[in-house]
């Protein structure tokens, strides 16, 4: 990387053994009384790609909601960056999320008739805020996007789409990113270029970035992987192989 772009990324990271995301004893029973998280505690460092995988049902996607702020837990705590998430209530969740967190989904969730640069700022410019132009511009290049600005998302392939998702993700400099299954939709190929890019965004520009994903493979491309039973973290592999990851599934009964 640059010295410049290490620069432009020093203004916007801190210490290196900061958290991102510290959770302490977190549940969240859903209205009808599914216990879907058991008493959650885990702490993910700033700069670090985290993947979490397990059964389905295990309470992987709520685990995201709620870390995220998009949904609310039921007890226990959670820190983005030291700021407590948890009581919050709805309309400064929405402002925190705005300023601190970042989204990848497995379907883009790109805006059909907007062209891929208002797409990128569409977030920003809901939240009143202005691009720094130079982060922006390097985010772009680093993707390779550079000459597809102004395509509509249909004229562009599902990776590129994603990795429109993913500028479109960091572009407000957030605390985390989450990625709920960001590869799912894709051939081989446009995952691991989106799966490359994700690990190479967090191991030069130390962003966090927490992954739901089912793919044993693209668990593998993150530093530590968290597996899921029942609402509970059964167990936190530091970079595990793909066989390692599959063969832990499938003990859980997952295929
Ligand atoms: P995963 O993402 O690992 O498949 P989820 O977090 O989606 O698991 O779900 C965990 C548990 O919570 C499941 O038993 C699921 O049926 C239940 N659940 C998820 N969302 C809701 C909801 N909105 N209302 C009630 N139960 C839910
Ligand atoms: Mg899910």
């Amino acid at each position: 990387m640059s010295t410049r772009l290490e620069g432009l990324w020093a203004s916007r990271t801190d210490g290196p053994q900061e958290s991102a995301i510290t959770l302490t004893g977190v549940s969240k029973v859903y209205p009808g009384g599914v216990r879907a998280l058991d008493r959650v505690s885990l702490t993910v460092a700033s700069g670090t790609f985290i993947a979490v995988m397990g059964p389905s049902g295990s309470g992987k996607s709520t685990l995201m909601h709620c870390a995220a702020g998009l949904d609310s837990s039921s007890e226990g705590s959670i820190l983005i960056k030291g700021q407590e998430i948890s009581g919050l209530n709805e309309t400064r969740r929405t402002e925190l999320r705005r300023e601190r967190v970042g989204f990848v989904f497995q379907s883009y969730n790109l805006v059909p008739s907007l062209s891929v640069a208002d797409n990128i700022t569409l977030p920003l410019r809901l939240a009143g805020r202005a691009p720094d132009d130079d982060w922006l511009r390097m985010l772009i290049e680093r993707v390779g996007l550079t000459d597809r600005l102004s395509h509509r998302p249909a004229e562009l392939s599902g990776g590129q789409q994603q990795r429109v998702a993913l500028v479109r993700a960091l572009v407000a400099g957030p605390a985390v990113v989450f990625a709920d299954e960001p590869t799912g939709a894709l051939d081989v190929r446009s995952a691991r270029q989106v799966l490359d890019l994700l690990r190479d965004l967090v191991d030069e520009l130390r962003q966090t970035v927490v992954m739901v994903t089912h793919d044993p493979a693209a668990a593998a491309r993150a530093h530590q992987t968290l597996v899921m039973a029942d609402g509970r973290v059964i167990d936190h592999l530091w970079a595990p192989t793909a066989a390692e990851l599959a063969g832990r599934l499938a003990a859980l009964g997952e295929v």
